[in-house]
């Protein structure tokens, strides 16, 4: 059992505030990835939970004990690096061994032991190579291997894979879900990284200015931010300011700077008024294409064109450029002097070209709301 409680972490340098309030509970045998952008805190946080930095204030749990004050040799858990800081003038092996010799453990265990660690991560034949010779790839499969060696109820990951290519960081992404999951252990990984997050984590704890913003399994962030924040880190997104020009009893009628008017629907028409100021967001993938050139009289170009019911919208405008990657392509569609994007998977969007006169279309329920404050409107 490994369950890690965070109770109101802080930790100031000075006057930097570097973790301002970081609480959560880690569940035993759960990944969970400390996600969010470069200074929010998330580095500090995992040193704070390995006992290489000291809270200002707070408590750190690891099941019952209260683990706040006690050096990193005297907790339960190791860290994973960044920059690997293998021994350059130790063996693969002896690399492996280390921690268990520091534990005590007797030679033939530690070898053992150490052999083990090294065929679950593949690195057998390399045990009695010199690690300064190995590729960023191998040596932290080997970082990786020195960590688990000690047998840790937690395995604290510190940025591990951003010194590592795109194509190796998504096979290690793979490695270590399943070394994750044979081993049933407590990981907290540090990445700025959304696509790793998304791929490793049970659930995401995205990190902003020193806080935990939101704790939740990838989707649920994904799909239920809870700010604009979130909105924008995770994934691209279309912000369209506004403002609210009507509230019925089921949608609310947006004013915006796009093509006039978008309407939402909603359960709670009181969460908004006439007036309120809102930004929406429109994900590229859920906006719809296709060709305008019959229906788009230069008069409508921009204006919205209602097609049934009170949830379906749309605009018309006009390609600007068009990007291939891989198996989607996204278009920039010029709409009433501002920039939508369009992303569509190859097979399914047709071909437009620059100049192409198309309209887009989506569903008012795939649109978010917030307020000038950052914070999401629950509809
Ligand atoms: P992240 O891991 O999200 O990039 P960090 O936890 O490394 O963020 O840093 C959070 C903030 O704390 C940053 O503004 C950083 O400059 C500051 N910071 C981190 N470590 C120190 C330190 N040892 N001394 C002073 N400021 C620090």
């Amino acid at each position: 059992m490994s369950e890690i409680t965070l109770d109101g972490l802080e930790k100031r340098y000075g006057d930097e505030l570097a973790v301002e309030d970081v609480s959560v509970t880690i569940d035993d045998g759960e990944l969970l990835c400390l996600l969010g952008p470069s200074g929010s805190g998330k580095s500090t946080t995992l040193r704070m939970l390995a006992g290489l930095e000291t809270p200002t204030d707070g408590r750190i749990h690891i099941d019952e004990t209260d683990v706040t004050d006690r050096p990193a040799y005297e907790r339960t858990t190791a860290t994973v690096f960044q920059d690997w800081a293998l021994f350059p003038h130790k063996t693969v092996l002896e690399n492996v061994a280390f921690g268990l010799k520091m534990q005590g453990v007797e030679k033939d265990e530690r070898r053992d032991r150490a052999r083990e660690m090294l065929e679950r991560v593949r690195m057998t034949a390399h045990a009695d190579d010199d690690p300064m010779n190995l590729s960023g790839g191998q040596k932290q499969r080997v970082a990786l291997a020195r960590a688990l060696a000690v047998n840790p109820d937690v395995l604290l990951l510190d940025e591990p894979l951003s010194n590592l290519d795109k194509r190796l960081s998504e096979d290690m992404q793979i490695e270590l879900r399943e070394i994750h999951a044979e081993l049933e252990e407590t990981f907290v990984h540090v990445t700025h990284d959304q696509d790793e997050a998304f791929t490793l984590a049970d659930r995401i704890g995205i990190m902003a200015d020193g806080n935990l913003v939101q704790v939740g399994k990838p989707d649920e962030v994904y799909e239920n931010p809870k700010n604009r924040f979130i909105e924008g880190f995770l994934g691209d997104t279309n912000f369209v300011d506004g403002e609210v020009e009507r509230t019925t009893g089921d949608s609310v009628h947006v004013e915006t700077e796009l093509g006039r008017t978008i309407v939402l629907p909603t359960g709670r028409p009181e969460a908004l008024s006439a007036g309120d100021a809102v930004t929406l967001s429109v994900r590229p993938e859920v906006l719809s294409i296709e060709s305008a050139e019959s229906d788009a009289s230069s008069e409508q170009r921009g204006q919205p064109v209602r097609t049934d019911g009170s949830t379906t919208n749309a605009v018309v405008g006009t390609v600007e450029n068009v990007l291939y990657r891989g198996s989607t392509v996204r278009y920039s569609v010029a709409v009433d002097g501002t920039s939508v994007f369009v992303e569509r998977t190859v097979s399914d969007s047709g071909a437009f070209d620059a100049g192409d006169e198309i309209r887009i279309d989506w569903d008012g329920a795939d649109v978010l709301a917030f307020r000038d404050d950052g914070s999401r409107v629950d509809l």
